[in-house]
């Protein structure tokens, strides 16, 4: 298997062969198309910190900067034994895509730590997030790069490290860091603005449809109660995606964590299943007295319903998953959930993907709104932070769905197409080619 950035740098060549008609200057181009597949900065610092215990322990660290002709870098900050270099050079440069893709000022950024969060105590916690935000300090910044939880971090994360930040600089900076806790500064409808970005992007798709559109499909139009979703994953994104759908009359027949799914045809109650995870359950050990039936996440792949939405993990739909799908559409919430291999498959098939970076940039629209709302020193409400993140992800829907037509292409170019285009363009304008 390719590494995720020599992933990462095929999905810009890919696209080039789309876009070079567009471009006059041929060379420039290409020059741009080469820049684009390296970031422009990775920082890598060594952390010490003195564990419970008081022995000192070592960790490595990183923050890659993939690319600010758009606006600073912006990105999570990922706590993970398997964290890499070559990871966060790719998770920066798909940030890059993703913000261009709904047209926020950023550009891509990513930083990690290697260790495994669940080894340390709180205490031990909190003081490498204070070396990590020291060590970095002189590279972050409202208008230099803004970080954000990813895996294994949220709200407390950033609190430590936007407190240590603000010490190095003596001054109070809140729109350093986005997902912070409301009370420093965090907006409001963070939590479900990725889920729900997805849910409109959900509606816009079925607007779309049309009478035999889906060759071998039903050809009547898809109905909110006819409409059946599989969900895998039900975490952060897989709850809010299927509460939103739920409530809107979608049929939500299965979700799943990574001990097992759950299914019923006739579809299943979210806030049920909800309360059941928040006590700590496991689906594999899940009772209820309406009916379901237990299936394996292998299942719930190969499971015959309108959309499959994978909202758990990268590299969830591999090519031999692909072979088994019966859905007629994926709706990625995960980030990177489907392969290159299993693509070639699903498009032979004439399954529409629904990509990522489109899907699941609800996120990161609303942490933009957080750093509008902490630089202008204002605080919405959650219905205008909800209005303004429909109208975004129903423009990038039909930006995306125009091209596409346009250019006889997927979704996902469409999507890495405008959004490679908007982050050239702006490297022209400013010279850097
Ligand atoms: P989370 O940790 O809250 O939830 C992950 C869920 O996936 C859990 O229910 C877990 O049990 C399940 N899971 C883990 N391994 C699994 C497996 N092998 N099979 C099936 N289910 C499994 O994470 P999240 O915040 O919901 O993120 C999910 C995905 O969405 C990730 O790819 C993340 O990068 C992406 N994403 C999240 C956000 C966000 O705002 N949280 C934004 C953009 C993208």
């Amino acid at each position: 298997m390719r590494s995720a950035f020599a992933n990462a740098k095929k999905q810009i060549d890919n696209v080039a062969s789309i876009l070079e008609g567009d471009y006059k200057d041929k060379k420039k181009f290409l020059k741009a198309i080469e820049l684009l597949k390296k970031p422009q900065r990775v920082i890598k610092k060594s952390l010490s910190i003195k564990l419970d215990n008081g022995k000192t322990k070592k960790f490595t660290s990183f923050r890659s900067q993939h690319n600010n002709a758009r606006g600073p870098f912006k990105g999570g900050i990922r706590f993970h034994q398997n964290v890499s270099e070559d990871e966060v050079k790719a998770l920066s440069t798909w940030m890059s895509i993703k913000c261009s893709v709904v047209g926020i000022p950023y550009g891509g950024g990513k930083g990690g730590i290697i260790f495994d969060p669940k080894t340390l105590s709180e205490t031990e916690l909190q003081k490498l997030c204070i070396a990590y935000s020291e060590a970095i300090s002189s590279y972050i910044g409202p208008w230099k790069d803004v970080p954000a939880p990813d895996v294994n971090t949220g709200g407390r994360e950033m609190a430590w490290m936007l407190e240590a930040y603000e010490k190095e600089i003596g001054y109070q900076a809140p729109a350093t860091f986005t997902g912070k806790p409301l009370e420093l500064g965090g907006s409001q409808g963070r939590e479900e603005a990725t889920g729900l970005g997805g849910f409109y992007i959900l509606k816009d798709y079925l607007k779309t449809l049309r009478v035999g559109n889906h060759k071998g499909l039903e050809t009547k139009k898809l109905k909110n109660k006819k409409t059946s979703i599989a969900v895998q994953g039900f975490g952060n994104v897989g709850f809010w995606f299927s509460k939103f759908a739920s409530d809107a009359g979608y049929k939500i027949v299965a979700v799943s964590d990574s001990s097992a799914g759950v299914y019923n045809p006739a579809g299943l109650n979210i806030d049920d299943l909800n309360d059941y995870k928040k006590s700590g359950g496991s689906f594999n050990q899940f009772k209820s007295k309406s009916k379901f039936k237990i299936i394996t996440n292998e299942d719930l792949l190969k499971l015959k319903v309108d959309f499959l939405v994978p909202a758990a993990l990268e590299n969830a739909i591999t090519e031999s998953a692909a072979k088994e799908i019966k859905a007629k559409t994926i709706l990625e919430m995960a980030n990177g959930p489907t392969t290159p291999e299993a693509e070639v498959i699903l498009v032979k098939k004439k399954i529409d993907i629904l990509p990522d970076v489109l899907c699941n940039a609800g996120g990161v629209t609303v942490s933009y709104f957080e750093w509008v709302q902490n630089l202008s020193g204002y605080n919405w409400l959650k219905d205008e932070v909800n209005e303004k993140l429909k109208k975004i992800m129903d423009k990038s829907f039909s930006e995306i769905y125009i091209m596409k037509n346009k250019k006889n292409i997927s979704y996902r170019q469409a999507a890495y197409s405008l959004a490679v285009k908007r982050i050239i363009d702006a490297m022209l304008l400013r010279g850097r080619v």
